[in-house]
């Protein structure tokens, strides 16, 4: 019996389903792997401490499933723990499956979307400010670099008022793999925080989301988007006022302009005047680093956004 993880419908997508290794191999999309990917990713092993590529790997970009090349971590949640094997202190929301270990003392880690084993999860050591330790074999994932993350995932950009409100929802959500606050929608290079407040850039404040498209989809990130924010305020968004803050889906190709197009239809249907434009991607210049994680750093939550249901 295997647990395997239904995708792109929300936290609550666990359902049990029994799976042969036969079928699972079925998966053509799930690379092939070596003898000793096999020893550890299906029947459990442990690699060797110390000997794995990716114990000390300190380059930026995001560490994927090495069997089905789902987005597992990212490089700014590794540390060097001194264990032996690589280790994170947080996952990708909803890419890591926790089950109580065969030995009945320690949880097993393993790929939410294909089932496959990674390693052990360790909390209260006190090695960072989660407290959390995912020890993971170096054989069990692919490294991915920052050039190569337009190849393997996908990316959406949205804006609803104050940067800092957008994230920190859209960074929780399944399959995400980062938020980014940042400027876009005009012209100017290099925009700052007081240039773009001070209006004349024609920049807004705006969210550019990297996303795995096996863990999520763009339908279910743009559902979000229009209800942590209000599509109904123009140039405005709560207590933020100004041409910056207004609602805008900034799509990336035709078909994120679709969707989008039909969840504005949707919501209109449902009784909202939304006046969300929709304009097309365009450069998009990251913020200041004091805006990235606001509130994970504050350690409080919004002022300026609530979740509120609109598509019901
Ligand atoms: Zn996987």
């Amino acid at each position: 019996m295997k647990i395997v993880r239904l995708k792109n419908i929300g936290a609550a997508v666990l359902a049990c389903a029994a799976f042969t290794l036969a079928e699972e191999t079925m998966d053509t999309t799930w690379r092939k792997l070596t003898a000793e990917e096999e020893r550890v990713i299906v029947h459990k092993g442990t690699e060797k401490p110390f000997s794995g590529k990716y114990t000390k790997h300190p380059a930026a970009g995001v560490y994927a499933c090495r069997r089905c090349g789902a987005a597992l971590y990212r490089s700014e949640d590794k540390f060097d723990s001194e264990c032996g094997w690589p280790a994170f202190d947080a996952e990708v929301p909803g890419a890591v499956r926790r089950q109580a270990d065969a030995d009945g003392q320690r949880t097993e880690i393993l790929c939410a979307t294909c089932g496959g084993h990674l390693g052990h999860l360790f909390t209260g050591e006190r090695l960072t400010r989660r407290n959390t330790r995912h020890c993971v074999n170096s054989v069990s994932m692919d490294f991915v670099t920052e050039d190569g993350l337009d190849k393997s995932f996908s990316r959406a950009v949205f804006a609803g008022g104050c940067f800092w409100g957008v994230e920190y929802y859209l960074q929780q959500s399944l399959g995400v793999i980062r938020a980014v606050s940042g400027y876009t929608g005009g012209a100017k290079e290099f925009p700052s925080y007081k240039q773009v407040c001070g209006g004349g850039t024609g920049h807004i404040e705006a969210v550019e989301v990297l996303f795995d498209p096996r863990q999520t989809t763009y339908e279910t990130l743009a559902k979000l988007f229009f209800e942590i924010h209000d599509p109904t305020q123009s140039d405005r968004q709560g207590p933020d006022i100004g041409e910056q803050y207004r609602s805008v889906v900034f799509y990336r190709d035709e078909a994120q302009k679709a969707t989008a197009e039909k969840l504005i239809a949707q919501l209109k249907a449902n009784g909202f005047k939304v006046v969300t434009r929709l304009e097309p991607a365009a450069k998009f210049w990251p913020a200041e680093p004091y805006h990235q994680d606001y509130y994970f750093n504050k350690g409080t939550t919004p002022y300026c956004h609530a979740p509120v249901k609109r598509f019901e």
